[in-house]
C-alpha cells in the first residue's frame, strides 16, 4: 500500500528520486546480501556487474552500437549475461578465500573500469569518459515508461521482487547451504554441501541481480558514465549490508533505505558525504556488529517449551533420551532384521598419507562389515582422525584405494563420499553454531535434494515436496535424542546447546544425511559417567535397532569394550592388532604403545 502512494506523496521530483533509487539500492544491497550476506564472501567485483549490467543496457538500446531491442529483452539478457560474467570470474576464483578472493575481484573490478575508459578507440564502444547516453524509452508493449512516477513504480517493483527472492531462498536448501558454507566451509563439506557449486551460485545470483540492477539504472538515469560503477558505490553498498546486518534481509532493506536517504541532508557538504558512509561503519562496528536488525528481542517469538511437564518443572535429563519406537530415516524393519552380516561395505587398501615425511597412516588396510561396530584405538597421534579423514574425502591418500559398496571413492570429495552414503562426525565439535539446531539437521539432507533457484523461488512441487521430506526427516532423527534436541530447542542456536548436547547434535547431523556408514570421532569425549553411558547405548542402538555400521574412535576403553564387535588399534599410522576387543587388548604390540614397556595389563 505504502508503495502504490509513495510515488504520489512526494514533495517535489528531487525527493521522488531519491525514493526511486532507494529502491534500485534496495535491490542492490539484497543482491550483495546473497554473496557476502549469505554465502560470506567478499566480492569486490560487484560493482562492476552492476556496471556491466548497465552498459550492456546502454549498448543494447541506443544509437552508439545501432542496437535498438525492446526493453523486455535487453532487461534479461543484461542478467544473464553479467550472470555469465560472474561465473566465469567466479569459476576461476573459486578456490580462494577471504583476501585473495578480494584481491582478484578488487583487480576485475579495476580491469573492468579501466575498459569502460578506453574502449573509445579505436572503435567507440564505451564512450570513454563521457559515457553513453540517450536510450531508447521502455516500451511494455505499448506502455511507455517515460514518467518519473511510472520509474518509481518499475524500480520498486523489482525491489519488492527480489525482497520475496531473497526471503525465499534464505529459507531453502541453498540458504542453508550458504549459511552453514559461512560459518564452517570444511563442515559444510564434510556433511554433503557442495560448497564451490555453491559459492558459485551465490557469485552468479549477486551477479544477475546487480545486472538487472543496473540496466535499470541506465534507462533511469538516461546515460551511463564509468564513475557511475566505481569504488564509492561499492563502499555504499557494502556499508548497507553491513549496516543491516550480514544475511539480515529486513535490516539490509533498511540500511538500503537509511543510507540512501540519510547522505542527502549532508549533500550540501560534498566530500563530507562520503565520509558519513565510513563514520557510519566504524560506530556500527564498535557498537553493533550483527547489524541494526540483528536480534532485535521483540521479533523473536516466544516459544512453548515442551521439555517441561505439566507443572512446569524441567523432566529430567536422566530420562531415556532415545525412543526406542522411533523410525528415522523411513528404515521401519524390526530390530531383529539387523543381524550382522560378512558383506564388505568399507575396504581401504594399503592407504598411506604421508604429511611431507610423516606417515600419518601407513599401508593400511582394513575391511568394516555391514552393521559392525569397528571402533578404532590408539596413542594420540597414531593416525586415528587422520584415518577419518582419508574415508570422508578431506585428504585423497598417497597411495591405495578405498571402496564403498564395491565402488572406488579414492579421491571423491567430502560432499560426494556424502553423497555416497558415508557421513562423519568430528572430534572436536564443527557445528553451524550459529544455525538452529533444526537447521543443522536439515543441512545434512542438502545432498539428497536437488531443488534448483527456479524450483525455489517460485516454489514448484519439487520444492515443496524436498522441504516437507527435509522438515520431517530432521525432526525425526532430532527425535531420536528426545527433549534433548526436540521441542523448542528447535530453534535455538546450536552453539548455545550444553556441551553433551552438542555431542549429540554432531551425531544427529551425520544421521541426517541418510548415511550407511557412520563414522565417529570420540563421540564421548568431553562427557560424564553418565552422559558416557547413554551415548554408548545410542550408539549401540544405531547398529541394532536402526542397522547402521559405524567406524569409531575412542580412547575410553570401557565404551569400546562394551560396544565393538572388533577393534584395531593403530600406531604411528601401521595396524598393530585387529580382533576381538579381548584379543587387541592383550596385545603385547598395543600395551607397549600404549605404556612404551612390555608386559603390563593396561586393559581391563
Ligand atoms: P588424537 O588421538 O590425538 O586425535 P590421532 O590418532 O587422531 O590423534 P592424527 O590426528 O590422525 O592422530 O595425527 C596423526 C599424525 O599425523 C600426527 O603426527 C599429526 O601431527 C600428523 N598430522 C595430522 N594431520 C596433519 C596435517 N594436516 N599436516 C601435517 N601433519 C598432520
Amino acid at each position: 500500500m505504502m508503495l502504490i502512494v509513495a510515488p504520489h506523496i512526494m514533495p517535489n521530483n528531487y525527493w521522488l528520486r531519491i525514493y526511486t533509487m532507494s529502491g534500485l539500492w534496495v535491490m542492490l544491497a539484497l543482491g550483495l546480501n546473497v554473496v557476502a550476506g549469505f554465502a560470506g564472501l567478499l566480492d569486490l567485483a560487484y560493482v562492476a556487474f552492476f556496471g556491466i549490467g548497465g552498459y550492456t543496457f546502454a549498448l543494447l538500446s541506443s544509437s552508439q552500437l545501432n542496437v535498438h531491442l525492446p526493453f523486455i529483452l535487453v532487461l534479461p539478457i543484461a542478467a544473464v549475461f553479467t550472470m555469465l560474467i560472474g561465473i566465469t570470474l567466479g569459476s576461476t576464483s573459486m578456490r580462494l578465500k577471504g583476501d585473495y578472493l578480494a584481491i582478484v575481484t578488487l583487480a576485475f573490478a579495476q580491469i573492468f573500469k579501466l575498459l569502460l575508459l578506453n574502449l573509445d578507440t579505436p572503435v567507440n564502444i564505451t564512450g570513454g569518459v563521457n559515457g553513453i547516453f540517450g536510450f531508447d524509452p521502455i516500451n511494455f508493449f505499448g506502455f511507455r515508461i517515460i514518467s518519473s512516477v511510472a520509474y518509481a513504480y518499475l524500480i520498486w517493483f523489482f525491489a519488492v521482487g527480489v525482497t520475496l527472492g531473497s526471503f525465499r531462498i534464505k529459507r531453502s536448501r541453498f540458504g542453508r547451504g550458504w549459511e552453514a558454507i559461512r560459518e564452517d566451509e570444511l563442515a559444510a563439506e564434510a556433511i554433503g554441501v557442495n560448497t564451490t557449486w555453491m559459492k558459485l551460485m551465490a557469485f552468479a545470483g549477486g551477479a544477475f541481480i546487480a545486472g538487472a540492477a543496473g540496466a535499470l539504472f541506465a534507462s533511469f538515469q538516461d546515460s551511463v558514465f564509468p564513475n557511475n560503477f566505481d569504488f564509492p558505490q561499492l563502499v555504499i553498498v557494502y556499508c548497507m549490508v553491513i549496516l543491516g546486518g550480514l544475511g539480515n534481509i529486513p535490516g539490509v532493506i533498511l540500511g538500503a533505505v537509511l543510507l540512501s536517504i540519510l547522505p542527502e541532508f549532508l549533500r550540501e557538504y560534498g566530500a563530507y558525504r562520503m565520509m558519513s558512509y565510513g563514520l557510519i561503519l566504524i560506530v556500527l562496528m564498535a557498537l553493533r556488529p550483527q547489524g541494526i536488525m540483528g536480534e532485535v528481542g521483540f521479533l523473536i517469538r516466544k516459544k512453548i517449551r515442551p521439555d517441561k511437564d505439566q507443572t512446569g518443572r524441567l523432566r529430567t535429563s536422566t530420562e531415556l533420551y532415545y525412543d526406542e519406537n522411533a523410525k528415522p530415516l523411513g528404515i521401519s524393519e524390526s530390530k531383529s532384521q539387523y543381524a550382522k552380516s560378512s558383506l564388505a561395505v568399507l575396504e581401504l587398501n594399503h592407504v598411506t598419507m604421508d604429511f611431507g615425511g610423516i606417515k600419518a597412516v601407513d599401508d593400511l588396510s582394513l575391511v568394516l562389515h555391514e552393521r559392525e561396530i569397528l571402533s578404532v584405538i590408539g596413542p594420540n597421534g597414531a593416525g586415528k582422525t587422520t584415518l577419518f579423514n582419508l574415508i570422508s574425502g578431506i585428504y585423497p591418500p598417497n597411495v591405495g584405494s578405498i571402496y564403498f559398496e564395491g565402488r572406488e571413492i579414492t579421491g571423491l570429495k567430502p560432499h560426494q563420499v556424502v553423497k555416497a552414503g558415508i557421513s562423519r562426525t568430528f572430534q572436536n565439535l564443527r557445528l553451524f553454531n550459529k544455525m538452529s539446531v533444526l537447521d543443522n539437521a536439515k543441512v545434512g539432507q542438502f545432498c539428497r535434494t536437488s531443488a534448483g533457484p527456479l524450483s525455489i523461488l517460485f516454489h514448484l512441487p519439487l520444492h515443496t515436496k524436498e522441504e516437507n521430506e527435509t522438515d520431517r526427516k530432521a525432526k525425526e532423527v532430532l527425535g531420536l535424542f528426545g527433549a534433548r534436541l526436540t521441542g523448542y530447542r528447535f530453534d535455538q542456536q546450536a552453539g548455545f546447546l550444553s556441551y553433551a548436547n552438542r555431542r549429540r547434535m554432531e551425531i544427529a547431523r551425520a544421521l541426517s544425511t541418510d548415511a550407511k556408514i557412520l563414522l565417529l570421532d570420540e563421540p564421548s569425549a568431553g562427557m560424564n559417567p553418565q552422559e558416557t553411558i547413554e551415548i554408548t547405548e545410542f550408539i549401540k542402538s544405531l547398529r541394532d535397532l536402526f542397522g547402521y555400521t559405524i567406524l569409531l574412535i575412542e580412547h575410553k576403553l570401557n565404551v569400546v569394550r562394551t560396544i565393538s564387535d572388533r577393534v584395531i588399534a593403530l600406531d604411528y599410522g601401521i595396524k598393530i592388532a585387529e580382533g576381538s576387543y579381548e584379543e587387541v587388548a592383550n596385545s603385547e604390540k598395543v600395551i607397549e604403545a600404549y605404556l612404551g614397556r612390555k608386559r603390563q595389563r593396561v586393559f581391563s
